[in-house]
Formats: structure tokens, sequence, C-alpha cells
């Protein structure tokens, strides 16, 4: 699970997220919207352990400086917006990086760090990629390796900046749905950020909208996703989910 209380985040001197509380219980999927700029993605990497911050942020019940870079790995993986694809490097090398958090030399895994790999690769539907190099996939293939390496890596927390930013309607909601799956099948804990919000309450359990660096509405989709909230927090409009 997440707990993160007066979480705050500066950067050149900016106070870019400004004491947000936010709860992930274990198995849950919570999403971060708001518009551009809000800190989305500073707040998840933050949480991630990934840059430093002023407040608590709390995995499974322990702090998140208490824990050791190997153990951090273990409890937590996070997957860039738009992760650095090394040039040339193929599928499986690419998701075996997330077995270690240094680089071993290609080609001489341990048959368990092999075998947690493949294992993963298949659940995702990505293992006859696995000789490919990554630059050759489509998005949405390239998206499912993504998750492949933190998956590899066996945290029970995953951390997601807009996983469907770089994807079309229909590969949105495939990954969306892959992502649920995993979350289901493998107990995962779910922190996402969204910037899109067509197919985004379809899938979370509880939304957080964050505004300026502050949490501005929190709750179900329902309830945050209101004409009121998108009006007063996004520029551009908002399709807001009929009531049934
Ligand atoms: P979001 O993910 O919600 O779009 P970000 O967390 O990326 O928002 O950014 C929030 C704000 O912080 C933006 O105004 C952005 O320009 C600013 N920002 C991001 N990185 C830095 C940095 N390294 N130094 C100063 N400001 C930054
Ligand atoms: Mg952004
Ligand atoms: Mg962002």
């Amino acid at each position: 699970m997440i707990r993160a209380r007066d979480l705050r985040v500066r950067l050149d001197g900016n106070l870019i997220v400004d004491g947000v509380d936010l709860d992930v219980a274990s198995g849950e999927w919570v999403m971060v919207i708001g518009p551009n700029g809000a800190g989305k993605s500073t707040a998840l990497r933050a949480i991630g352990g990934l840059l430093p911050f002023t407040g608590v942020v709390e995995l499974d019940g322990r702090p998140i400086d208490t824990l050791h870079r190997r153990e951090r790995a273990k409890t937590i993986a996070t997957v860039n917006q738009t992760p650095t694809v090394p040039p040339g490097m193929r599928v499986l090398d690419y998701a075996l990086l997330g077995r270690t958090p240094y680089i071993p030399p290609l080609g001489r895994e341990s048959a368990a760090d092999l075998a947690a790999v493949e294992e993963v690769l298949e659940s995702l539907d990505v293992a006859r990629f696995a000789g490919r190099r990554l630059e050759t996939l489509s998005g949405g293939e390239r998206q499912r390796v993504f998750l492949a390496r933190a998956l590899a890596q066996g945290a029970g927390i995953l951390l997601l900046d807009e996983p469907t930013s770089a994807l079309d309607i229909g590969h949105q909601q495939e990954v969306l749905e892959l992502i649920d799956r995993l979350r289901a099948e493998r107990g995962l804990t779910v922190l996402a950020t969204m910037h899109d919000l067509s197919v985004a309450g379809e899938y979370a359990e509880r939304m957080v909208l964050l505004a300026e660096g502050v949490v501005a509405a929190a709750g179900t989709a329902r309830e945050v996703l209101t004409e009121e909230n998108l009006a007063k927090h996004y520029r551009v409009r908002v399709r807001v989910i009929d009531g049934e």
C-alpha cells in the first residue's frame, strides 16, 4: 500500500507539489488526474523515491527513505511517461533490466532471472517479440514491454505515469484492461496518472484530482469527474460520465 502525507516537492525553487495526502490500499488502483502541469508526474516520482521531498511516503507501512536500493526495487516499480528506449536493445534484454538495479553483462543472466522475465513476457503476450529490437514494436506493444520490465522487478506496487498517453483510443482501452487484469491476478497496488479522461473513469476505483500541486478533489470517479470540477480545473471541455 501507499500512504503519503503532506507531500511537498520543490523544483528549481518552486513548490510543485504542495502538501498532498494520498492513500492507495493494497490491491487497489487509484488514478491521479489533473491538467497539464498540475504536478502529477512530480508527485509520482517523489512517491517512487526518484525525487527529494518533504513529508511522509510509506510503502507497505515502511517509510521509503528507510528502504535500501534493492529493497526499494522489490517494493515499488515505476514506468515513466516516455521511457528511454536504448537503441538496438532487444525486448528480452530490456525486460531483464527489471531484475536488478544494476545492468548485468547481457547474455549472462541467471536461469532464475531468465525464467521470471519469460513468465512476465508470456503473461503480457509479448514473448514472441523477445528477440526483436524494442524500437521496431508498435506503441501498444512497446507499452506492454515497459510494463514487463516493471513487473520483472517483482514489486507489489506499480507507479505508472500516463501509461496510455502515446496510444490511440483502442489501444488505450487495451492497455488499461491489461493493467487491471495484472492488478487482479498478481494482487498489485497501482497508482497511475492520467491526462486523458475519456476512458479513465471506467477503470479507477478511486481518483485524486490534482491542480496546482494540491488535491482539489478525491473520491470515486463519479464524485471527482463532475462538471464543476472539470470546468474549474481543465481548460478544455471534458465529457462527464452520464449518471444511470
Ligand atoms: P504534470 O505531470 O501534471 O503535467 P509535472 O509534474 O510534469 O506536471 O510538472 C508540474 C510543474 O512543474 C510544471 O509547471 C513544470 O513546468 C514544473 N517542472 C517540472 N520539472 C521541473 C524542474 N526540473 N524544474 C522546475 N520546474 C519543473
Ligand atoms: Mg504533463
Ligand atoms: Mg506528467
